[in-house]
């Protein structure tokens, strides 16, 4: 029988296929201490609830854009390579990235891309890393968050909305973010960050939902606010660095 190679093995990325990451954005502060790495939206997203499909922010928009999507295309051909945890690990060192945000657009879409992931994570302990996920609805994924989220330089999120309810048991140093939909007030179910997607009112400073935090980059309008500055998402990371 012919020996077969590793899938990751036999895709090894030409030079063109490179990823890359990027610096900051609008929230989370341009050229600031985050950077990001993005993935296609809804075709990495093995968890999602198809409200969070109907409503995803990174499947319209700058998101669609042609440069944009190809640039996401290659990321994730070169998430599939052989030297994708070499690459990111000297692109990160390269670049001194003290945080990154894993995952502005796109999720963990396998069991193998999250145990590659995570063995980033842990070869780079001076950098901070977190993560919003939905992919802890998928049974072969979620152990693996589960032991990223005990890594004392990463945050994870698992992310949350009416559909998908509430995880079935808490985990340690897993929080949960709440997808706030039109219609809701509060969240259904006890839960530590609340994002809002059915918009504000005019004027209208909302700081809590149902006794959650509202994430203060969008409690309402004329705040000043950016990831970089408010830090609530990987203040524990940065803090569990050596
Ligand atoms: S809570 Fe803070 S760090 Fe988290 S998404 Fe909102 S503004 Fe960014």
């Amino acid at each position: 029988m012919p020996f077969a190679l590793p899938l990751a093995a036999r895709v090894r990325p030409r030079e063109e296929d490179h990823g890359d990451i990027q610096h900051g954005n609008t929230k989370l502060g341009k050229k600031d201490i985050l950077w990001v790495w993005d993935l296609p939206a809804v075709t990495t997203c093995p968890g999602r609830s198809k409200l969070c499909e109907e409503l995803c922010y990174a499947n319209s928009g700058f998101f669609r854009m042609p440069s944009v999507t190809m640039g996401l295309a290659r990321n994730l051909r070169y998430s599939h390579g052989a030297d994708f945890e070499d690459w990111l690990v000297s692109v990160l060192k390269k670049r001194a990235v003290q945080v990154l945000r894993v995952h502005g657009s796109g999720d963990f879409y396998s069991q193998a891309y999250a145990i590659s992931c995570w063995r980033i994570f842990r070869r780079l302990p001076h950098t901070a890393f977190y993560f919003y996920t939905r992919s802890w609805r998928d049974r072969e994924i979620m152990p693996v968050l589960a032991g990223m989220a005990l890594e004392p330089n990463v945050e994870a999120w698992f992310s949350t909305d009416k559909e998908t309810g509430p995880p079935e048991c808490a985990l340690p140093r897993v929080k949960i973010a709440y997808m706030l939909t039109a219609g809701e007030t509060a969240p259904a179910f006890p839960v530590d960050l609340v994002f809002r997607d059915e918009g504000h009112l005019p004027g209208e400073r909302v700081k809590r939902a149902g006794g959650a935090l509202v994430c203060p980059y969008e409690q309402g309008p004329g705040l000043n606010v950016t990831c970089a500055k408010c830090k609530i998402c990987f203040r524990e990371a940065l803090r569990g660095r050596p």
